[in-house]
């Protein structure tokens, strides 16, 4: 009865292939999650087949009355959500919002200064094969080696010697939380925008679990589809005396026409995310982050020299640090796969692996939290994973048995906590 499997199977079938990969896995990559079909049916709508260039009253098509609805309507609820005066919800992704903020507010070679990749920012905080990177005169700061926390008077003193024109705060791989309101005073004295990116932990700000950086950045930016759970695509929060400048660094400075479908489906998102059961996904997901790191810090997986970075944490994520450990990234990665749990690897702070290899996994609860999952069920899983870590390094085929054992637990995890089980008989 599908069209799809009809005119390409070819597509169809790796479609139905992901949609088992996702249902029998456990999926634990930190920015991932899994939309409601709500948000999945608005994504596939027609409104795939719209142009709509400009915004809302002012666009540059003909027939974008319903469009300007749609788009108004995401527009008022990110707001209120977050508590902010303007939102431009265009933004493709959440790299092309920060490259719009940039654009918006800078000029190539002004100095930004942002948290290093190796350190758990983002590409588009600095790197330098990215555009912030190649665009912009970057200097990065670190956290501490002793605790992974970001040291405020450093950055101070960066600030006051580099005099950068745009500070970033925020991150892909951090287990603190930030003082956005430091930050702020840093960027007052030097004269600096302030941009925070929340990208990551957006769905903990929604829910009232984690400090809100809207009242103090000049200007906010997240990603829609990581705990916040909506589709995949890119939002900027800014203040009135802004907004101007930042709907037109997105259209017409970076983007042509706006994807309503995707638009739709933000709107959805974030009418879910004013209600109790997102927030009672995420205070599990950071319960299971909490009950992850516990078990992680247990003697056998110390004895192992297996630790976590910053020595817990405070968001959705773990980050095992291997440093100290035979296993290394690729290969405690490979390994969880192998059991049925998917995470990636990941840098962690000093690491002296290089990044294809790594000496970091890092660890995300927000999908399984979306899945389900309670303290009794991330209790299991963190048992599952400390397994996966200890299994055997030296002996290939006792390593294999246990990684066999586990993914048994594993797959009645996954059975316990069914996800989109009105998909399977459907088409796509
Ligand atoms: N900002 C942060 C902090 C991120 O972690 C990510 C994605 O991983 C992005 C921006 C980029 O989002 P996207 O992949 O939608 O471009």
């Amino acid at each position: 009865d599908s069209d799809l499997a009809t005119l390409d199977p070819e597509v169809y079938r790796e479609i139905q292939h992901e949609l088992d990969r996702q249902q029998n896995t456990l999926e634990m990559i930190a920015s991932e999650n899994f939309a409601p079909l709500a948000v999945m049916e608005a994504q596939g709508s027609v409104l795939t087949n719209k142009y709509a260039e400009g915004y809302p009253g002012r666009r540059y098509y003909g027939g974008c009355e319903h469009v300007d609805v749609i788009e108004s309507l995401a527009i008022e609820r990110v707001k209120a959500l977050f508590g902010a005066e303007h939102a431009n919800v265009q933004p493709h992704s959440g790299a092309q919002a920060n490259a719009a903020v940039m654009f918006a507010l800078l000029n190539p070679g002004d100095t930004i200064l942002g948290l290093s990749l190796d350190h758990g920012g983002h590409l588009t905080h600095g790197m330098r094969l990215n555009f912030s990177g190649k665009l912009y005169n970057v200097v990065p700061y670190e956290v501490e080696r002793e605790d992974a926390r970001i040291n405020m008077d450093k950055v101070a003193a960066l600030a006051r010697e580099h005099k950068p024109k745009l500070i970033v705060a925020g991150w892909s791989a951090y287990l603190r939380t930030l003082d956005f309101e430091r930050f702020r005073q840093i960027a007052d004295e030097v004269g600096a925008y302030l941009m925070v990116d929340m990208s990551h932990f957006a769905g903990l700000v929604a829910a009232g679990l984690h400090p809100n950086p809207v009242p103090h950045a000049h200007v906010t930016t997240t990603t829609t589809h990581k705990t916040l759970g909506g589709p995949r695509g890119g939002v900027i929060l800014t203040s009135n005396e802004l907004a101007k400048k930042i709907d037109s660094a997105v259209f017409p400075g970076q983007q042509g026409g706006p994807l309503e479908h995707v638009i739709a489906a933000k709107a959805v998102a974030f009418k879910l995310a004013g209600e109790e059961a997102f927030a009672d996904r995420q205070r599990r997901t950071l319960a299971g982050a909490k009950i992850l790191a516990e078990r992680l810090s247990q003697e056998d997986v110390r004895q192992a020299g297996i630790s976590l970075v910053s020595g817990g944490t405070d968001v959705h994520l773990v980050l095992v640090d291997l440093r100290d450990s035979v296993l290394d990234g690729k290969r405690g990665e490979d390994r969880l796969h192998r059991a049925g749990i998917t995470v990636n690897r990941n840098s962690v702070p000093f690491d002296p692996r290089p990044p294809m290899i790594s000496s970091g996994l890092r660890i995300g609860t927000p999908a399984l939290a979306t899945r389900g999952f309670d303290e009794k069920a991330f209790a299991e899983v963190a048992d599952i994973i400390a397994g996966v870590l200890l299994a055997d390094t030296e002996d290939e085929a006792a390593e294999a048995a246990t990684l066999e054992e586990l993914s048994e637990r594993v797959r009645a995890l996954a059975d316990r906590y069914p996800l989109y089980p009105h998909l399977n008989d459907s088409a796509t």
